[in-house]
């Protein structure tokens, strides 16, 4: 059974904090990558990551994602810190809470539609691939019919609906999406925002999304941290930064 579909948004009560990060600074040799970062995501949130080129979001999104480790700061989620438990303990929180998109999809080419999607179930030991919750999935997304189909037999943004049917194959609590349009054209990603907007009413998945697009905030987004080198210049609902911008980069 997918637990997510158990809870209420929790509209008007205190929103659990899906994600907090406390001053977390990221180094790679002399770069500083990011300077500093306090974010809070709360539930039920799509979060926006905005900013030019080099700002610091794909590094925010991998340490929240645990893909990499910040020089210092303490990254929180779900009330876990991360930075306590053991690698093995790591990686499991990670498989069960989170589900990544990327941008370039990043599907097995040898592997079709189904395979693709079950593919982060079989890794997680002692999980075994619920064939129904696989279906559903498929069904929910409208990619039953190409479960036997292989990644290059599809459009890009069919790529892209597989690659977010396997994100929620562990039933993640949390999305992490970096860029995951921008190698789409418009109608195409108009559909794929649709579908990220769904899932989040519809299992109450919180959802960090990476983007260049201000219309991608807008159309999709409740609140959005804009970055620019390696700091967060403003962070806000999207309605506040809209009508109340602050800094020159919100402008
Ligand atoms: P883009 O929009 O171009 O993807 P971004 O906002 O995602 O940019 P990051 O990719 O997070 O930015 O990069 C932030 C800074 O850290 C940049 O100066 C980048 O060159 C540097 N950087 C990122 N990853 C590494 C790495 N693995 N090794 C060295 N430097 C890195």
């Amino acid at each position: 059974t997918n637990g997510n579909r158990e809870t209420q948004k929790g509209e008007g009560k205190l929103r659990e904090r899906v994600i907090e990060t406390t001053q977390i600074t990221k180094t790679y040799g002399k770069v500083l990558a990011l300077d500093h970062v306090d974010i809070c995501v709360k539930r039920g949130d799509i979060y926006g990551l905005i900013g030019e080129n080099g700002a610091g979001k794909t590094t925010l999104l991998n340490l929240l994602g645990g893909l990499d480790v910040p020089t210092e700061g303490k990254i929180s989620i779900r009330g876990h810190d991360i930075g306590s438990l053991t690698r093995k303990e790591q990686t499991i929180f990670r498989r069960r809470n989170i589900g990544f998109v990327f941008q370039n999809y990043s599907l097995m080419p040898v592997l079709n539609v189904y395979d693709n999607v079950a593919l982060p179930v079989t890794f997680d030991k002692g999980s075994h691939v619920d064939r129904e919750h696989i279906r559903e999935l498929l069904n929910e997304l409208g990619l039953w019919e190409k479960r036997k189909r292989y990644p290059s037999e599809l459009s890009g943004g069919q790529q892209q609906r597989v690659a977010i049917a396997r994100a929620l194959a562990t039933s993640p609590k949390i999305l992490l999406c970096d860029e995951a349009t921008s190698a789409l054209d418009p109608q195409t990603t108009a559909s794929i925002l649709e579908l990220l907007q769904e899932i989040n009413r519809k299992f109450n998945i919180t959802i960090v999304i990476i983007t260049h697009q201000m219309s991608v905030v807008r159309k999709i987004c409740s609140h959005v941290a804009i970055m620019k080198s390696g700091e967060i210049v403003e962070t806000g609902s999207v309605s506040e930064i809209f009508s109340h911008p602050k800094s020159d980069v919100a402008r």
